[in-house]
């Protein structure tokens, strides 16, 4: 490597390292930090998904009896065609629905999965295909617990355009799906998605309870049946937890998703955007173990709403810069191969091509799930970052190889 070309990738080093240090220190200033709020109101939704699974153990009932006993609503999401619904899990859910603590929720049709990449039962499958499950199932759990379900959850969580419009053609009026999703909604249904995993810190909930905007809505996501299969997660802890927290604070109401979507039905609207990106952007920043900064970005996001935006848009950028950074010193073998092989321009030209082949071919089969599509666009910018540093240091080879041809 000549001396210009060295200097030339210091210049850049120094620059990304300076800009990512300037952002870093920005980001985790107090600027950001929720201001307190004595007029805040909060509102917690629980949603437990597959509750026909429920076994009728001691575990199960004692997670039951933990909701009922507190006077505490819930959201049960419910397979219609799975297994047969009747026994003594409908009659304890009727016990509850006439006590007000309890909405059923139609959950897929069979929680099949019927995707060739991925996981979905309805997502990418024909409109009316989904139309009529989704008709079928409303129908069959009406008649079971004679009430309207007015709410859709998807199974695997995972719907698409097609679904929205089944849903709002047979009148469901919610869809309830993973806040990672960000699918145009064109039609008078609300989508009002989790934002918040029972496994969380029951801290966020206490502190938006008292700062930031003047709504925080959490809709907690968990399953009750698993209780009983990862016994190290200690979901019924977690859930005393958050119980306590929410009894000790005046203002945290707690309701049924369906009421909680429509009564509140602008701000869920505002927020699926920032929901989808803050989410994308805490997988992404914990994939470089930028715990505490994912942590500032929750405190903010959950207190405050779309005012969020500013930090989301910055912890991306920061992150972003962190996957070009890691891009660049990944150059520094790579470059240094290249010019131990010292190919002609046309060889390298070729192995570019081929190389880049294999990384398309190779982002399309191991993206999983095409639902984090922004591990692809992390992929993309290191992509960049490693190009900017093969430019830099083996142009000059290049122009020098094509000359001698
Ligand atoms: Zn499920």
């Amino acid at each position: 490597m000549t001396r210009d070309r060295r200097r030339r990738l210091w210049i850049i080093l120094s620059c990304l390292v300076l800009i990512l240090v300037s952002l870093r220190l920005f980001i985790a200033s107090s600027y950001f930090d929720p201001s307190p709020n004595p007029a805040k109101k909060v509102v917690v939704v629980f949603r437990n998904d597959d509750i026909q699974e429920f076994s009728g153990s001691a575990m199960d009932h004692r997670f039951l009896k933990l909701f009922a006993d507190n006077g505490i609503p819930q959201t049960y999401a419910l397979v219609p065609f799975k297994k047969a619904l009747g026994g003594e899990l409908v009659s304890l859910l009727k016990e509850q629905q006439a006590r007000g603590l309890a909405e059923i929720a139609l959950h897929g049709y069979a929680h099949q999965n019927l995707a060739r990449k991925g996981k979905s039962e309805f997502a990418g499958r024909p409109f009316e295909e989904q139309a009529g499950k989704i008709r079928s199932g409303k129908a069959h759990l009406e008649r079971i617990f004679q009430r309207e379900v007015v709410t859709f959850i998807p199974p695997f969580n995972s719907y698409d355009s097609n679904t929205l419009r089944a849903c709002s053609q047979e009148g469901i009026k919610v869809l309830s799906s993973s806040h990672f999703f960000q699918v145009p909604n064109p039609y008078p249904l609300q989508v009002a998605n989790l934002n918040f995993l029972l496994t969380d810190p029951a801290s966020y909930v206490e502190l938006a309870s008292g700062h930031g905007g003047d709504l925080s809505i959490f809709v907690v996501y968990y399953h009750s049946y698993m209780e009983a299969i990862y016994r190290s997660d200690d979901y019924f802890g977690k859930a005393t937890r958050l119980i306590q927290t929410i009894r000790r604070h005046g203002n945290i109401e707690v309701d049924t998703l369906g009421n909680v979507a429509l009564r509140h039905a602008g701000y869920f609207r505002e927020r699926v955007l920032l929901d989808a990106w803050f989410s994308k952007t805490a997988v992404f920043l914990s994939f470089f173990r930028q715990t505490s900064l994912v942590e500032r970005l929750s405190r903010l996001y959950y207190c405050n709403g779309p005012g969020s935006w500013p930090l989301v848009v910055l912890a991306l950028l920061y992150g972003m810069g962190l996957s070009f950074s890691a891009g660049f010193a990944l150059g520094f073998p790579i470059v240094m191969l290249w010019n131990a092989l010292s190919l002609s321009g046309r060889w390298t030209r070729r192995l570019s091509m081929l190389l880049g082949l294999i990384w398309f071919l190779g982002m399309i089969v191991m993206s999983v799930d095409d639902r984090f599509g922004i591990i692809d666009m992390a992929a993309g910018v290191l992509l960049a970052g490693s190009l900017l540093h093969l430019v830099v240091g083996t142009g000059q080879n290049l122009r020098e190889n094509e000359s001698t041809l």
